[in-house]
């Protein structure tokens, strides 16, 4: 069953074909393009280059597209994505602008170019339908509530495969078992004792931490919204509601200008000043810059302070996982993260730590930490194709 996975942004479009049929999974080709001015023209050089490629011979070879949309108005799961969910989209673009209008408008540009194809989305807020309500409410009027003000939870491809692949290398097949089938299932599958008890951290360009019990999800550092929780690159993070107000009033900065800064211009860019990729920061770092060091000091402070909340609510830790590019590729940030949790039961091999090659799995923890450190590099786009095979075969 040949699935196409299409990832799409503001101004890119990168795409994954996979072939899933019974255990067998194989990525036949993947590509992508920058700059994207016209998605139409992205889709077209995409089934071009597929079918150059040889990877199939036609559009009909194609089950499935699949897309990872952010957030919906009372919708979340794998679902088709026809009007009625694109509407739902469309209600909570606020939300996220800059996310959920690329996949609204390119899943009509699928449905337009391919009709007999269907457009299957996999939401990112899928993870967290089985969180405890306590965990995911705001303290706001139930009025407020019904609106859809509550976390919501975000990154769910991501640490969904965290959680299932995760189990397998900690020897608990029952668990991953429960994860593979939670969409189509829901956490029914029974698993044994003890608890399995992982902390997942994806640290990326856009960044959440997300403890994980028995496979379920029990939180989600983003809120109601991906510009919550942790710094990104460019996206504020967690902030008091009443600096909003305060800084309107104060400086007479209009609405929207506060909004395109809290996107565009805080987080790692705005602690640093100026520089959104860990890369520079470091750089930064190096020459010996206050801004990127505070930038660096900020986002490890907050990791560990929602690493500490999970394994606080999970009593204890059976697993850190780190993942997605920061956490994948940069030893520094992981010592730091795990500096001084000894009496946590989590410590980090430095030399293990430093070894750890990019773009592999890899188990960070000394031989005698209670706590395993792993490294797994995530896969979203696996996720999400697997998501819709299940949903055509259901
Ligand atoms: P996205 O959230 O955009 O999908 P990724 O998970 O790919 O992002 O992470 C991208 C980020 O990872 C970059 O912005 C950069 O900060 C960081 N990064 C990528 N490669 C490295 C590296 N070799 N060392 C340190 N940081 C890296």
């Amino acid at each position: 069953m040949k699935i196409l996975v299409a990832n799409l942004g503001s101004t890119s479009f990168k795409y994954r074909l996979y072939d899933l049929s019974g255990d067998s999974e194989r990525m036949l080709a993947r590509g992508g393009f920058e700059r994207v001015a016209d998605h139409a023209a992205a889709i077209e050089s995409c089934l071009a280059e597929l079918q150059t490629g040889g990877s199939i011979a036609s559009e009909r070879d194609l089950a499935a597209i699949g897309l990872k949309p952010i957030i919906a108005r009372g919708i979340t799961g794998c679902v088709r994505m026809d009007e009625p969910v694109l509407q739902a989209m469309e209600a909570y673009n606020g939300l996220a602008p800059a996310h959920n209008p690329p996949y609204v408008n390119g899943a009509r540009l699928f449905a337009r170019r391919l009709p007999s194809i269907p457009v299957i989305g996999l939401f990112e807020t899928a993870f967290y339908q089985w969180a405890p309500e306590a965990a995911m409410r705001y303290a706001v009027p139930e009025s407020w509530h019904r609106q859809g003000v509550r976390r919501w939870g975000f990154h769910g491809a991501s640490h969904k495969y965290i959680a299932e692949r995760s189990a397998q290398l900690l020897g608990r097949p029952d668990v991953a078992d429960r994860v593979r089938r939670l969409y189509v299932d829901g956490p029914a599958t029974p698993v044994q004792a003890p608890e399995l008890r992982v902390v997942s951290c994806h640290l990326g360009g856009s960044s959440s931490v997300t403890g994980i019990r028995d496979g379920l999800a029990i939180g989600n550092s983003l809120g109601m919204s991906p510009q919550s929780g942790l710094p990104h690159n460019n996206r504020v993070g967690d902030l008091d509601s009443f600096a909003l107000p305060f800084l309107m009033r104060t400086t007479g900065m209009s609405l929207d200008e506060a909004e395109r800064q809290m996107c565009k211009e805080g987080g790692l860019k705005g602690l640093s000043g100026g520089m959104n990729d860990l890369r520079d920061i470091l750089a930064g770092i190096a020459r010996g810059e206050a801004g990127p060091r505070l930038a660096f000091d900020v986002l490890v402070h907050q990791t560990r302070h929602w690493i500490g909340a999970y394994a606080f609510e999970l009593d204890g830790l059976d697993a850190l996982v780190f993942t997605a590019g920061i956490a994948e590729n940069n030893p520094e940030i992981r010592e730091a993260i795990c500096a001084r949790l000894d009496r946590m039961g989590i410590r980090i091999d430095p030399a293990a730590n430093r070894q750890a090659a990019r773009g592999r799995e890899a188990v960070l923890s000394a031989p005698d930490s209670p706590v395993r450190i792993l490294v797994v590099p995530t896969n979203e786009e696996l996720v999400i194709a697997r998501e819709v095979k299940r949903f055509l075969e259901r």
